[in-house]
């Protein structure tokens, strides 16, 4: 498929050997632009792996001069862009957790005046569009022109099977006001193997610009990030497999598709809360059994109709809308319980 920018590596640059490796076999998959590798790695707590500094710099210009493939790192210091510069990093990216501190983001920019390199800014950890423009406009006033934007999840409150929630509506609507290409990170959006396939096919359906993907020579045994790492041939299967989307249709379409997508995260969470819910309709049909009550408990379940009605009102829903659902409800728990009674 003809995907604009590829963009892969390991999390960290751990060792000669494996950014070596893992950039020789990313090399053979034509798709894939440029190589990333951390080296200075933010970590959560302190005494994780933190990257391998300046040496690990040294390796990756040398995994560049072997497969002349352009190289990026994340820089978070004034001190990294300076060493990043001295070795021609072809392209940098700005951490989530940088991008959430515009004391930081107005020093990158500063040490970057005058060099005419890509940036990528990755989205703020916390849902917030107008900290990840304003990172944007401090780039642009300092003179920087190649910028885009890398999407990586944020944090959500709420338990999901993702790293960090997608909310793709965020991306989407940074990328009507700045109209900057928009990269989708699917690692660090998934945190697992098992979603980043349907993450990336989705990031295909919305027209965004490319992929960073977390690729290791050896997953299982990566110093960060072990979890969502793959292979460069797990990679390629995975780029082999995606379906292409015509891009002229999903321009004019792509509020629709954002807006189906808010759908289809929303429906996920129903069959999150409807299964907790049955779960606790089994606990209450072991305790009735186990104390010899009856399952209907009539006054109950008027009452709980009545009080979901007078909510649903006020929430703008039709009588009818909730009278259905919960009936359905109601009945697939009535059946649940009589079938532990029963037993
Ligand atoms: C990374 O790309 O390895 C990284 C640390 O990402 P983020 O800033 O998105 O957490
Ligand atoms: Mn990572």
């Amino acid at each position: 498929m003809n995907y604009p920018l590829i963009i892969a590596g390991p999390c960290s640059v751990e060792s000669e050997e494996q950014i070596l490796a893992t950039a020789r076999a990313l090399k053979e998959i034509p798709e894939v632009k440029l190589l990333r590798g951390g080296v200075w790695k933010p970590r959560t707590r302190p005494d994780a792996f933190e990257g391998r500094g300046e040496e690990g710099l040294v390796w990756l210009a040398e995994a560049k001069r072997e497969t002349g493939l352009p190289i990026a790192t994340e820089v978070a210091t004034s001190e990294h862009v300076e060493l990043a510069l001295k070795y021609d990093v072809d392209a940098l990216w700005i951490g989530a957790r940088t991008v959430v501190n515009p004391f930081s983001i107005q020093q990158l920019a500063d040490a970057m005046e005058g060099a005419d390199i890509p940036v990528f800014i990755k989205n703020p950890v916390s849902p917030d569009l107008n900290l990840w423009i304003g990172a944007f406009e401090r780039f642009q006033k300092a003179g920087l022109t190649r910028l885009a934007a890398i999407h990586r999840g944020f944090s959500y409150y709420k338990e999901s099977p993702y790293r960090n929630f997608p909310m793709w509506e965020i991306p989407i609507e940074l990328k009507r006001i700045l109209d900057v290409p928009v990269v989708t990170d699917i690692s660090h959006i998934c945190g697992c193997r098992e979603l980043l396939q349907d993450t990336a096919q989705k990031s295909v359906d919305l027209a965004f610009d490319g992929l960073m993907v977390e690729c290791h020579c050896c997953p299982d045994e990566a110093l960060t990030d072990a979890h969502q790492q793959i292979t460069p041939s797990a990679l390629s299967t995975l780029l082999g497999s995606l379906s292409p989307r015509s891009k002229q249709v999903l321009n004019d379409d792509q509020v629709l598709s954002a807006l189906r997508s808010e759908i289809d995260d929303i429906d996920a969470e129903l069959l999150q809360l409807l299964a907790r819910r049955m779960n606790v309709s089994s606990q209450i049909g072991e305790y009735k059994k186990e104390k010899g009550l009856t399952v209907v408990q009539m006054e109950r379940w008027k009452q709980i109709l009545s009080d979901h009605l007078e909510t649903g009102k006020e929430l703008g829903l039709s009588k009818e809308l909730v009278e259905k659902v919960f009936e359905a409800i109601h009945q697939a728990s009535i059946q649940r319980q009589a079938s532990i009674l029963s037993k």
